[in-house]
């Protein structure tokens, strides 16, 4: 898969005629601050598309990118930011279960972005119970990875595999560059 362009087509915090549109739809999910907007830059091979969750006021939209005029990236907000109020995390967390499982727009994929070398938090898991009581397809990308020492990694990647219980998961760094064509084979599969 190669990308050849990208466009941001908007920024939407409820209802929307995109959300039903008929091109496919690839959405990114993931804890501030575990490099999601890295994660999508570095598969887009765009700099600054995505903008990161320290950003103020940039990620409290679900942002449609439509990539080779053919499906979408779809940004959901980052949740449990440490510097918002509980209710703004809420309604944050909030905007991305409307998303995934009442706005009808059907998700192609769901790539769950967690740090590697955090591993799975709380707030990781009960996204991983939601995505799964609402049968959701979904990825768990494993981002930081080059933050793990290489002499223990092969035993951590399978510790966090073993953790995602029978989901799918891609070992990647934004930083390396490295997973890119494996997150990237999963859009043509
Ligand atoms: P977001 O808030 O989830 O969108 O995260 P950002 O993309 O803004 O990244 C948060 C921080 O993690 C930044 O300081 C990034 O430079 C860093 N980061 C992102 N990806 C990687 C990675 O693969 N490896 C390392 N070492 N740092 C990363």
């Amino acid at each position: 898969m190669k990308i050849d362009s990208v466009k941001f087509i908007k920024g939407i915090r409820g209802t929307d005629p995109i959300l039903n549109d008929t091109k496919p739809q690839f959405a990114f999910v993931g804890r501030s601050n575990v490099g999601k907007s890295s994660v999508i830059n570095a598969l887009l091979n765009r700099k600054g598309m995505a903008k990161s969750s320290s950003t103020p006021g940039k990620t409290k939209e679900i942002n449609f990118f439509l990539v080779n005029e053919n499906f979408y990236f779809v940004d959901l907000p980052g949740y449990g930011y440490a510097r918002v109020s509980n209710k703004d995390k809420e309604q944050l967390v909030k905007m991305i279960l409307w998303y995934l499982l009442e706005s009808g727009a059907s998700p192609r994929l769901v790539f769950l972005i967690i740090d590697a070398n955090v591993g799975l938090t709380k707030k990781d898991e009960e996204m991983i119970r939601a995505l799964t009581e609402g049968a959701m397809p979904f990825v768990v990308i494993g981002n930081k990875i080059d933050k793990i020492n290489k002499s223990i990694r092969a035993r951590e990647i399978k510790k966090l595999k073993d953790a995602c219980g029978g989901a799918e998961f891609v070992p990647f760094s934004a930083k390396e560059k490295s997973g890119v064509s494996d997150v990237l084979q999963k859009l043509s599969s």
